[in-house]
């Protein structure tokens, strides 16, 4: 069979969960412990535990999603009322949300076509503010040694938003190690899916005592987690309890899917990699290279349409979509939630004309691990068919 009679692969479905995680869920329904604090050994706990010793970081604590991380993040570092905090302008809306809900005042970055942080204007603005959150989008890595150099020498702290990045890694180290916090998302679209949640990592037993407290350790329960009592004992009856934890069958649906993250991460690169070469083929697309110490852990493709009119972009996108690819154009829609003007919840919106541009012309093909290297194929012939079809008429 050609190429062109196969039907376009569904890129839409989740992987099945592990079989292994079955047998725990019907173990915790059938005692009905499913709150992390009633048992002294929780499947959260051992999560944490886990999660921490695979990264490679000293302590982690799993919370209802990222979103909910970067928040206790920002509340661990005790940033004053109105702090600024530097994020991308390219990012998800719930960056700058966690932001204004921890009181402060987001400061938006110009990214560049490649998706990464534009240094010039991140070190211009870093002397304004009192915190940095780098997200690495869609597992774009920034240029981690320029910015932690300009952050350490200016005495801001540094949290990775890797929600979408778990696997990638920057010179060897793990992404989201390598900021004072890491924070990572388990809803349903990145790595590891337990439907929502998320955990943040540090090294510092400070910050995630306080995290751990705020999270919803009331009374005693922190004496549950396996590390930090000394620190946690400091903290006790000092700080707001928000209430974020994870339930017990997320934790239970994720740690099996823990040893199958290296195959994600093999197969996601492998499919990434063939697809951009062959989109990298078409005189109208271009997939930006990686940075050079960067390993990434894709699950989806991004790419730039070149010198196509807003006309032409339209039909690109109707093309794909009749031929079963739905591409996303971040720019191109009046709802999508990392088109940083579409962030109306922060008043004026400030002017980034770069990333605008980058917005209006880059593109977004979901591209899941277990897709196989033939079903790659048709996504990318149907994206550089479209492409060709889309410009026929110059
Ligand atoms: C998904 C995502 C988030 C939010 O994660 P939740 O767990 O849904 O709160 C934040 N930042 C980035 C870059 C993401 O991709």
């Amino acid at each position: 069979m050609s190429l062109d009679t196969l039907p376009a692969p569904n890129a839409y479905d989740a992987e099945p969960i592990p079989a292994a995680a079955l047998a725990e869920v019907e173990r915790i329904l059938s005692t009905g412990d499913l709150f992390r604090y009633t048992s002294d050994k929780s499947p959260v706990t051992l999560l944490e535990d886990e999660f921490a010793a695979m990264i490679g970081s000293k302590y982690a604590l799993a919370v209802s999603s990222c979103s909910a991380a970067l928040f206790l993040s920002l509340k661990a570092l005790d940033l004053p009322r109105d702090a600024r905090v530097m994020i991308p302008g390219f990012t998800f809306a719930a960056v700058p949300s966690s932001i204004v809900h921890a009181d402060c005042v987001p400061v938006l970055c110009e990214c560049g076509d490649n998706y990464r942080i534009d240094l010039d204007d991140f070190a211009a603005k870093l002397p304004k503010v009192q915190a940095v959150i780098i997200s690495h989008m869609r597992g774009h890595t920034s240029d981690m040694d320029a910015i932690m150099a300009l952050c350490d020498a200016a005495g801001v702290p540094v949290i990775e938003d890797a929600a979408h990045s778990l696997g990638t890694t920057w010179s060897g180290r793990n992404i989201g190690t390598i900021g004072r916090i890491g924070c990572f998302s388990f809803q349903s679209y990145k790595l590891l899916n337990a439907g929502e949640g998320g955990i943040m990592i540090t090294d510092d037993p400070d910050l995630i005592a306080r995290a751990v407290i705020m999270s919803g350790a009331y009374e005693h329960n922190w004496k549950k987690h396996t590390v930090l009592h000394e620190a946690l004992a400091r903290w006790q009856n000092k700080l707001p309890l928000y209430n974020l934890r994870l339930n017990t069958l997320s934790a239970a649906i994720i740690r099996p899917q823990l040893d199958e993250l290296p195959r994600r991460v093999r197969d996601g690169r492998r499919n990434h990699d063939h697809v951009a070469a062959l989109l990298n083929a078409s005189p109208w697309i271009t997939v930006p290279e990686k940075l050079g110490p960067e390993v990434r852990a894709p699950d989806s493709i991004q790419f730039n349409l070149d010198d196509l009119t807003e006309a032409e972009t339209e039909t690109f996108v109707a093309g794909a979509a009749a031929s079963g690819v739905k591409v996303q154009v971040f720019g191109q829609s009046a709802d999508n939630a990392r088109a940083f003007w579409n962030w109306q919840f922060l008043g004026d919106t400030p002017e980034l004309p770069q990333t605008r541009a980058m917005l209006m012309r880059a593109c977004d093909v979901r591209l899941p691990a277990r897709l196989t290297l033939t079903e790659c194929e048709l996504i990318a012939q149907v994206l550089t068919d479209a492409a060709q079809s889309a410009t026929a008429d110059r």
